[in-house]
Parts: C-alpha cells; sequence; structure tokens
C-alpha cells in the first residue's frame, strides 16, 4: 500500500468540503481533497437552487458545484477522485485509507461526506426528480406555490416539511402509511390545525405518473386496498436522512441515527485534529448554505490546530 503525508485531508465535495477547501487552501494548508463517489455531493442531483446567496437569478446545483470546485482549484486544492474507505484515528497523526489502497497520513482531517436522503424506491421516482420529485420541501417548496402537492412521512420532519408546505401550497396531502404519526404531539397538533393540509391515514405510494414533469401520485389505502389518483405537480419524500458516516464509526461521538456530535460553537470532534462539517454533523437545517458556513468553520478550525500543534512540537523539541 502506498503511503502520502499531507498537512490537511479534506474528505468530500458538496458545498461543505469545497469551501473547507478554499479557505485551508487560502490559509496555506495545502489540503488534499477527495471527492467520493458524489462529486460535487447532493446539488448536483437538483435542477435550481434559488436560495443560495449571491446568485440572484438562481443557479443549477451542478453548474454551482462546478463554480465550487473550479474556487477550491484557483487556490490550490489538490483535488481527487476516491473514496476513503477506512481510518484510524487511535494514534496521531491520522490515518486515512483511500479506495482501500492508498494510506494518507494527516495531521488534520475535515469530514465533510454529507448525508443522502431516504427514498420510497418507487415506480417514477428516479425519473421524476428535479422534475415535481423532491427530498427538501424548503429547498423545492417555492417552485409550486399555488400548487397541490403530497408529502411522505410521518416523523417530525414530514410534519414541519408539511406545515411549511402547507403555508405556500394551495393544497397539501400528507401520506401516512399507518394510523397514527411518530412526529411529537406538538408538531402533529400543528399539522392537524391547518386546513389546507389532509392527512392520508393508512396509505402507500403505489407509482408516480408523468412523462416530462410529475402529472399525478397513485396512492393505496393498505387497509381496504383501495387506490386513489391524486392530481398533483409536486410529490416529497420526508422519510429521512443517512449521514455517509459509517467508517467514522467508533471513533467519532454521533448520535443514535450517525450524525457526527461537534463541540457546541465549532467544528471540533471528540478527537484532536478531526473536524466535521455540513450535512454529515447536521440534522437541523440541512442546506447548502449552512453546510459551506460550517465549512468554513473546519478549515479555520483545522488552521488553528495546526498552528497550536506546531508550536507544542517545537517547544517538546526545544525542552528535549
Ligand atoms: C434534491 C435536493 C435538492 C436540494 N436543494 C437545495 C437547495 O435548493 N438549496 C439548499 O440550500 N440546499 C439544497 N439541498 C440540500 C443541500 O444539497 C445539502 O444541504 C448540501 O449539499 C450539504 O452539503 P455537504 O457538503 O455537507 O454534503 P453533500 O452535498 O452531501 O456532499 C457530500 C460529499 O461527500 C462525499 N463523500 C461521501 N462519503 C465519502 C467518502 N467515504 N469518501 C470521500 N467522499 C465521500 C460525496 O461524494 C459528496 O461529494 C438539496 C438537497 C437535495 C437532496
Amino acid at each position: 500500500m502506498t503511503s502520502e503525508k499531507v498537512s490537511c485531508l479534506i474528505i468530500g465535495s458538496g458545498p461543505a468540503g469545497y469551501t473547507a477547501a478554499i479557505y485551508a487552501s487560502r490559509a496555506g494548508l495545502n489540503p488534499v481533497l477527495y471527492q467520493g463517489g458524489q462529486p460535487g455531493g447532493q446539488l448536483t442531483i437538483t435542477t435550481e437552487v434559488d436560495n443560495y446567496p449571491g446568485y440572484p437569478d438562481g443557479i443549477t446545483g451542478p453548474e454551482m458545484m462546478i463554480n465550487f470546485e473550479k474556487q477550491a482549484k484557483r487556490f490550490g486544492t489538490d483535488i481527487r477522485y476516491g473514496l476513503a474507505t477506512e481510518v484510524d484515528f487511535t494514534s496521531y497523526p491520522h490515518k486515512v485509507i483511500i479506495d482501500g489502497k492508498k494510506e494518507i497520513i494527516a495531521d488534520s482531517v475535515i469530514v465533510s461526506t454529507g448525508a443522502s436522503a431516504k427514498w420510497l424506491g418507487i415506480d417514477g421516482e428516479e425519473r421524476l426528480n428535479g422534475r415535481g420529485v423532491s427530498a427538501c420541501a424548503v429547498c423545492d417548496g417555492f417552485f409550486f406555490r399555488g400548487q397541490d402537492v403530497v408529502i411522505v412521512g410521518a416523523g417530525d420532519t414530514a410534519a414541519e416539511e408539511a406545515s411549511y408546505l402547507a403555508k405556500l401550497c394551495r393544497k397539501v396531502y400528507l401520506l401516512v402509511r399507518r394510523d397514527e404519526m411518530r412526529a411529537s404531539k406538538i408538531m402533529q397538533k400543528r399539522v392537524e390545525m391547518l386546513p389546507n393540509i389532509e392527512i392520508l391515514w393508512n396509505t402507500e405510494t403505489v407509482k408516480l405518473n408523468g412523462e416530462e414533469d410529475l402529472e399525478s401520485v397513485v396512492v393505496k389505502n393498505n387497509k381496504t386496498g383501495e387506490e386513489t389518483v391524486l392530481d398533483v405537480s409536486g410529490f416529497f419524500v420526508a422519510i429521512g436522512h443517512k449521514p455517509n458516516t459509517d467508517i467514522f464509526k467508533g471513533y467519532l461521538h454521533m448520535d443514535e441515527t450517525g450524525y457526527i456530535q461537534t463541540i457546541k460553537g465549532s467544528s471540533c470532534t471528540n478527537i484532536k485534529g478531526v473536524f466535521a462539517c455540513g450535512d454529515a454533523q447536521d440534522n437541523v437545517y440541512r442546506q447548502a448554505v449552512t453546510a459551506a458556513g460550517t465549512g468554513c468553520m473546519a478549515a479555520l478550525d483545522a488552521e488553528r490546530f495546526l498552528m497550536e500543534h506546531e508550536v507544542e512540537v517545537i517547544m517538546e523539541e526545544a525542552s528535549a
């Protein structure tokens, strides 16, 4: 196995990773960034991004991520294809294995591996993604103002996103697979009080219809077997996200769903020299701008850490 020593390793190429790269490069940390299986991150699977500041006319997700990459390259970030497959944070400097065949020895590691939305896996879902189908009401709800939409889910996120959509859309059908929701009582009450939300209990999605864009959704009552066609232009999936953090289990402190825990007000993890940013550590906001913001924090925290560490090493050497 080949081995390489780097000062700052960034894992992931979404808004968080590239922002960390821009700041780390400009601070002279010579970062090496591995892009992972989805170069550009989650935004590469969406069409319009309308809420990222600085783009008054909006921009497509893939275009925006090309801009992020270009900006990181302009300051000299070493951007590479490759997936971090294993880590060892038990001793310092840290070890990260790339594609199972290359070892990176890193003085600092920035984890920006993001999260993946969970999908239902039903007919039409992938084909119509970005053309009526979305996993983010806050991101895409605005495109469905005054229209009828469906949202699927039964937890707090689904309840919150249904309430958000109810402010923008004419009618919101909330599909719940069982005869009760998992959401907290207060969130459920809020949903039930909104007159333009109709909860369809014991209801599952059968398929999504539409050639170019979503035209309707076929749903089925799993108690009676009765199928109904809902004429809607938007279909939101709110059944949860999975942070891409499996390889860090056992090293980094995480919550029960795998979101990395950072020390309040910073990107620092429980391991010195390892920083986390973006959706991998954020189960609340999950936006490009917040991911980029925490990416900036991670680079600044890494810079401070490396500077302090260097001073410590010099002092140790001087006293030896
Ligand atoms: C359909 C959709 C539409 C959205 N629209 C908007 C919007 O309009 N506005 C908005 O603000 N937000 C939007 N979001 C949310 C936004 O995309 C995320 O909040 C943001 O991308 C999170 O950035 P991130 O850098 O943390 O992670 P991600 O974008 O998830 O990127 C993670 C990166 O890590 C890499 N990676 C993962 N595992 C490894 C590994 N083991 N080794 C190396 N690399 C790895 C991946 O390849 C990827 O490059 C949308 C999300 C979706 C799914």
